[in-house]
């Protein structure tokens, strides 16, 4: 591990926000595990500091960029599949929310980072988007190509990855992973046609629920560097070049007993007793919309 300096200000002056949890062993070789989208790697995590400047909240130290990719290259996550219902739900309402801007797809191009199992590709393709994603671990587009759903392997660094080539870039719970969000958005940036629009989805550590858990907010873990607010982050977007459109917060669909076992990494007693109880009424695989109010997503626009 190293450290980094803020990725919104670049200064190097912070103060401790929550003290690190994670073993020395974490330090030189994190287990894959709990990079993996469905980890239940609750309470451990890096250092988290605030920028004494700008306010931005981040890992510090953390692992660099290249052993991060190489443990998403890494990732196997079986779990994921399993919830496909909910990440269906959740993309077909993010989408129709992201249409009210974009308009509807037509044909025209769209590029997902950090694409997975290309969950939202198929999404947005059904929805008449000629979409396509890139996905670092190599497991996951596997899976993608299996369903000959166009899933690039690798970064937004990919050479098939052509300059002012989408009208649309969407960024679902990737940006909190990643070393560079600076860096990856100015990538996103270049990609997109002038007008095109970029949605990206994250955590926002100002929320209610984030003040009142504080170092228990279960968003703290292993895989996520970055704490993004609807502040911080569209200031991001603002330096790289995009003009805000609009930010707010969105939920989404989980089934319940995958609710249940979240639940249960937090708060073990409750989490048994309401898988119980969801099993006992056989509603177990329900897909329910949930909303706590520490998402958010902000859809911003390539000017020129
Ligand atoms: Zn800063």
């Amino acid at each position: 591990m190293k450290e980094v300096h803020c990725n919104l200000c670049g200064q190097n002056d912070y103060s401790v926000r929550y003290p690190a949890t994670l073993g020395r062993e974490d330090h030189h070789a994190p287990d894959a595990r709990a990079f993996r989208c469905t980890s239940l790697d609750y309470g451990r995590h890096a250092q988290i500091v605030t920028c004494n400047k700008c306010g931005h909240v981040y890992a510090n130290p953390v692992w660099d960029e290249d052993e991060l990719l190489m443990l998403y290259g890494d990732v196997e996550d079986t779990t994921y599949i399993e919830e496909r219902i909910g990440r269906v739900l959740t993309f077909q309402k993010h989408l129709k929310a992201f249409e009210k801007i974009t308009g509807p797809g037509n044909g025209r191009t769209l590029l997902d980072v950090g694409a997975y199992i290309g969950v939202f590709v198929d999404v947005a393709c059904q929805a008449g988007w000629n979409a396509s994603g890139v996905e670092p671990s190599a497991w996951a587009v596997e899976i993608a190509r299996q369903q000959h759903l166009p899933i690039l392997h690798g970064t937004l660094d990919h050479p098939d990855l052509a300059a002012n080539s989408f009208e649309a870039i969407t960024m679902w719970d990737v940006i909190e992973h990643v070393a560079d969000p600076a860096g990856e958005l100015a990538k996103a940036y270049k990609l997109l046609k002038p007008g095109g629009y970029i949605a990206v989805h994250t955590m926002d550590i100002d929320s209610l629920l984030s003040r009142l858990l504080g170092p228990r907010w279960p968003w703290l873990m292993t895989m996520h560097i970055q704490f993004f607010s609807q502040r911080t982050l569209a200031t991001m977007l603002e330096k790289v070049g995009f003009e805000i459109v609009w930010s707010a917060v969105q939920g989404r669909y989980l089934r319940l007993n995958y609710l249940s076992s979240r639940l249960t990494g937090v708060v073990p007693a409750a989490g048994s007793l309401f898988d119980q109880a969801i099993h006992a009424f056989n509603i177990a695989d329900r897909p329910i919309p949930i909303n706590f109010g520490d998402l958010f997503t902000i859809y911003a626009k390539k000017v020129s």
